[in-house]
């Protein structure tokens, strides 16, 4: 299905719909006071928002049920994640943004960019599949690409891998990595020994040891030999 014909979503209906695709896919439910809690709100107004999304067809809910997407939802939170990757690369390559200032630029972007726009910018960038942080950007037709990586504490000592994504969540912690050199497409290895927590590895050329906390936020193909091991972890 293609992406075009998406109609306008509030920013805070966006939120949502993100957030219950995020759940969905690492296999978590939420109920509507647990939303309330993750989105700082109260819950009376966390189901009013539930029951406007499922007047659009977006969301199926039922009171005292996780809420969950419907086929439409889901399509609609495939399209939003496109647009903020593709505005992400956009930035970065063209732009010169550095990837730890990007996110915010991007949030306060991304909802008055129009789909002509998107679609130039999709062209320009050569139709990219992952966004500067090494995160899958799904396709016109709303398909990601496959991937299979695991976080660098999973990595088995001695192995190596190929960074795949960094994950954007802390600022701070984005800009540790990118002083150690770790970006998508850096190649990594775990090395023998663990110490207070911090792991020994070496980025390129360089032996170091992480944090664990830092460790964990960078997502790794680990190479053909090493993959039959790690992959039983994910
Ligand atoms: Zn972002």
């Amino acid at each position: 299905m293609a992406t075009h014909d998406i109609p306008k979503v509030s920013s805070s209906a966006e939120e949502y719909l993100l957030t219950l695709y995020r759940l969905e896919t690492s296999g978590e439910r939420a109920g509507s006071s647990q939303l309330a809690k993750m989105f700082g709100v109260k819950a009376p107004s966390v189901t009013g928002m539930l029951r406007r999304l499922s007047e659009r067809g977006w969301v199926r809910y039922q009171r005292y049920r996780p809420p969950e997407l419907t086929e439409e939802g889901r399509r609609v939170a495939v399209y939003l994640i496109r647009r903020h990757r593709l505005l992400e690369t956009f930035l970065v390559r063209f732009l010169d943004y550095s990837w730890d200032e990007v996110h915010d630029e991007v949030q306060m972007l991304e909802h008055t960019v129009s789909d002509r726009l998107l679609h130039r910018i999709d062209h320009k960038l050569g139709q990219p599949s992952y966004d500067p942080h090494g995160d899958p950007i799904p396709d016109e037709h709303g398909n990601m690409p496959d991937h299979t990586l695991v976080p660098l504490t999973r990595l088995e000592e001695g192995s190596a891998g190929q960074v795949g994504r960094v994950d954007n969540r802390s600022r701070h912690l984005l800009s540790v990595i990118g002083e150690i050199g770790a970006y998508p497409g850096a190649s990594v290895t775990r090395l023998r020994g663990t110490n207070n927590g911090k792991l020994s590895v070496r980025v390129d050329r360089r032996e170091m040891q992480i944090d664990g906390e830092v460790a964990r936020l960078i997502w790794v193909k680990p190479n053909t030999n090493s993959l039959g091991s790690t992959v039983g972890a994910i």
